[in-house]
């Protein structure tokens, strides 16, 4: 079977023929496999939906009970088989539940990888290599600039700022699912014990969190009306991104603005966004994590999808490795 006849862009997502789903459609279908949590890969509408125990329960939390005509959970590393297709879930290491989807057909396995990264992350499952005929590599940050320092090092600078300023509110940007809850437990490995503050959007994915055994600490509402305002002096208070534009962040004393993402990594966008102390920890893989990944699958085609695809089809190919972009559209990482 040629790679192309088991799995094919079109527009509502990656589509597999011979077994009539979708990988992370970006519009309602019958049935679709989904590879994580959010937004632009879980949508809800779709009439089945196959994805991690996780990655459902993440679904119903953020789009509601409703969000799909029936569910079926697939448990990492058995595999299930959708009109004769077999299919396997792999973890990706990207958020709580996500997974790399193995789809093998007729003697030709492709894995779709979804978002994932490489470097230890306590609240995720480590990344497996899975190893396929042809791999298909998100991009986000495949540009050779982008290689991330150890997260551990980005939280000690962090906790050193909180040292020094304790009549300031840090004040943490990070994205609902997977990255709040990242900092959280890096603060608490990095030996902060004290409460963690956390805007209301992020209590229900932590909850969760915790209830799937992943320790993070006490988490207390960081709602300013029912205190004073010097309540929060030396708090670290975890907030969405998008919260920072609201009232709600202008409340804290003399808020130091951190933001937790890979984009930190360009000083420019820092800048951009008023960020006063920038945080490089991102949930996708650097550029040396993807070219690592691309060899450890030994796939001998790669299609690169989800960002920066020219740089990393130019680099496969100077590897003597088949390699292009596949051009899907409608994803935009929330992710990172
Ligand atoms: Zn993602």
């Amino acid at each position: 079977m040629r790679a192309k006849d088991l799995l094919c862009p079109r527009p509502e997502g990656l589509y597999c023929p011979p077994g009539d789903f979708f990988i992370d459609p970006v519009q309602p279908v019958a049935r679709a496999l989904v590879t994580h949590g959010h937004s632009d890969h879980a949508r809800s509408g779709h009439g089945a939906v196959m994805a991690t125990r996780e990655t459902l329960d993440i679904m119903g939390l953020r789009c509601g009970e409703d969000f799909a005509g029936t569910t079926q959970p697939a448990a990492f590393g058995e595999t299930l088989h959708v009109n004769g297709v077999a299919v396997t879930f792999h973890p990706a290491g990207h958020v709580l539940g996500s997974a790399q989807i193995a789809v093998e057909h007729g003697g030709m396995r492709i894995v779709a990888s979804g978002d994932y990264k490489r470097i230890p992350d306590a609240t995720s499952e480590p990344f497996e290599v899975v190893s396929c005929d042809v791999f298909i590599t998100e991009a986000t940050f495949g540009l050779p600039v982008f290689r991330h320092p150890p997260a551990e090092e980005e939280i000690a600078r962090l906790l050193k700022s909180v040292a020094q300023f304790p009549e300031r509110t840090h004040l943490i940007g990070a994205y609902a699912l997977g990255k709040a809850q990242r900092v959280m437990r890096l603060l608490r490995d990095a030996g902060y014990d004290r409460p963690i503050y956390i805007h209301g959007a992020l209590t229900t994915i932590s909850d969760y969190y915790q209830s799937r055994g992943i320790d993070l600490g006490r988490l207390e509402p960081a709602t300013v009306e029912t205190g004073s305002k010097g309540d929060f002096a030396d708090a670290v208070v975890i907030g969405p991104p998008s919260a920072f534009q609201d009232r709600w962040a202008r409340r804290f004393p003399d808020p130091l603005s951190c933001f937790a993402s890979g984009w930190m990594r360009i000083r420019q966008r820092a800048k951009q966004g008023g960020v006063e102390l920038p945080l490089i920890i991102s949930d996708h893989s650097d550029w040396d994590e993807l070219t690592d990944t691309i060899r450890d699958t030994g796939a001998s085609e790669i299609w690169v999808t989800h960002g920066r695809e020219e740089a990393l089809v130019r680099w496969c190919e100077l590897q003597g490795i088949a390699a292009r972009p596949l051009n899907l559209v409608g994803y935009e990482d929330e992710g990172d």
